[in-house]
């Protein structure tokens, strides 16, 4: 059943270094068999009868076409308020009523909903399991995650229930309990196809079982760095993360990190013990959400190699911010950071252009094969992550974040603080975003930004 996910897993995202990233990410189940509680009832009326089927369809379609995700959960929940209205003795309108009212941030109606549904249909047990992902997010944990041990029990088929208690267990930073799930998912029979990310997380995950066991420690105020390598590496890599942390500091300020805990950076000597560790075969490195952790092999190539460094130290400072990050945002920031160099003498972070994507936009604006900004701004993971014009924009995302920073005296740094001021509101889709912030001034903002880079990012 795809109804799942109103936040999607953020274990699906693995940022890999350079140019690979996994980030297909469909919705991990084709086809479920769904409990008879799914079937419409026989005897209602014809047109209650077409409401229920409507949010059905309107339901599944939020997670396929997720730019729309808006526009079908709307539809959807005008359906099942009227069907809820028209068919008051229905259980099932009440289940797609509280899917839409989680979908709104609004767990107190939701709430109201499962109540109702589950008196009109006790055996209704997958409102059960809504009930449980409401009490996780009021932070009721006990009460949750009986209620999950208790559908698995019951029901074994119900296959949400197992993401539901994998993601709630990650939540915890319970790693053990969460790989018990995890094998479940993978194993489960009903399975069609699996997202990717999660067949790839699981040897990871094995491994934060058995723990690292790396020799080499150093830590400060806000990094602990764990390697094979040597003590030296381990402090010049520390060194390194540091003073990058006072540049990200200094723009995205309020870091939610609890007291005492720090980001953690692996590096691992060489590529065999990376893919001991878990890391993907065809990458150098990467940040995982979930765990937090930014992984990589040691490089050989010192040029490239800060700038990768802060780039992807970047994507785990910011995610402990837990705001959902537009694409074009988080990985434009992440090449901005990039593009610093240290400067040992004063010991603090310089701002130069990436030399990595500096060329590959300045000719994609001179040939006319940059995407207008406005498609930039609201492309969905898929859009940004498509193989196919993946480098362009990428670069074409650092040259938009560096025009705004660092323009006409920073002439255009309001829309970007703005920008970031909404999105920690969480409660604005990509396109509602653009709508507020850019899309009033967004020629003169796409004129100006195309002069910027034909002049040479000056
Ligand atoms: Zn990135």
């Amino acid at each position: 059943m795809k109804f799942r996910r109103t936040v999607p897993l953020s274990i699906g995202v693995l940022v890999i270094l350079g140019a690979l990233v996994f980030a297909q990410s469909g919705p991990v189940v084709e086809k479920m068999p769904k409990s008879k509680n799914f079937d419409i009832p026989e005897d209602l009326d014809d047109s209650v009868k077409k409401l229920l089927k409507e949010c059905e369809t309107e339901m599944e379609q939020r997670l396929e076409d997720i730019k729309n995700f808006k526009e079908h959960q709307d539809k959807m929940m005008k359906a099942a308020k009227k069907a809820a209205q028209k068919a008051p003795k229905c259980a099932l309108a009440q289940f797609y009523l509280c899917i839409g009212y989680q979908g709104e941030d609004k767990d107190k109606l939701a709430l109201k909903a499962i109540d109702k549904g589950l008196k009109l249909k006790p055996d209704f047990y997958e409102l059960e399991v809504e009930r449980a992902d409401i009490l996780v997010r009021e932070e009721k944990e006990d009460k949750a995650l009986k209620i999950y041990d208790k559908v698995i029990e019951e029901h074994p088929d119900y296959y949400y229930t197992y993401e539901a208690k994998f993601s709630f267990m990650l939540k915890q930073k319970k790693w053990k309990e969460a790989l018990e799930m995890l094998n479940k998912i993978l194993s489960h029979p009903h399975l069609e196809r699996l997202d990717k990310n999660l067949k790839e997380f699981k040897p990871i995950l094995e491994s934060e079982v058995k723990g690292l066991n790396l020799p080499i420690k150093a830590e400060g105020p806000h990094y602990i760095v764990d390697t094979d390598v040597s003590q030296e590496y381990a402090d010049f890599i520390l060194k390194h993360a540091e003073t990058i942390w006072k540049a990200y500091n200094k723009v995205f300020k309020s870091n939610k990190m609890k007291k005492g805990e720090k980001f953690p950076i692996t590096i691992f000597a060489n590529r065999q013990s990376y893919l001991n560790y878990g890391g993907p075969p065809q990458s150098a490195g990467f940040f995982h959400p979930t765990l937090q952790r930014v992984v990589f092999i040691k490089s050989s190539r010192e040029g490239t190699f800060t700038n990768t460094l802060y780039h992807e130290l970047f994507h785990q400072f910011l995610s402990a911010q837990k705001v959902a990050l537009p694409y074009w945002f988080n990985e434009g920031h992440a090449d901005f950071f990039g593009g610093f160099k240290l400067n040992e003498a004063k010991n603090q972070m310089v701002c130069y252009t990436n030399s990595v994507r500096t060329n590959t936009i300045r000719q994609a604006v001179q040939s006319g094969r940059a995407a207008p900004l406005s498609q930039l701004i609201t492309m969905t993971r898929d859009e940004y992550y498509n193989p196919q014009t993946m480098g362009r924009n990428y670069a074409q995302g650092w040259s938009f974040v560096y025009f705004l920073w660092r323009a006409e005296n920073g002439k255009y740094t309001g829309y970007v603080k703005k920008y970031f001021s909404l999105m920690k509101k969480k409660k604005y889709s990509l396109k509602e975003m653009y709508q507020k912030v850019f899309a009033r001034n967004i020629g003169t903002i796409e004129q100006a930004w195309q002069a910027f880079v034909r002049r040479g990012f000056k």
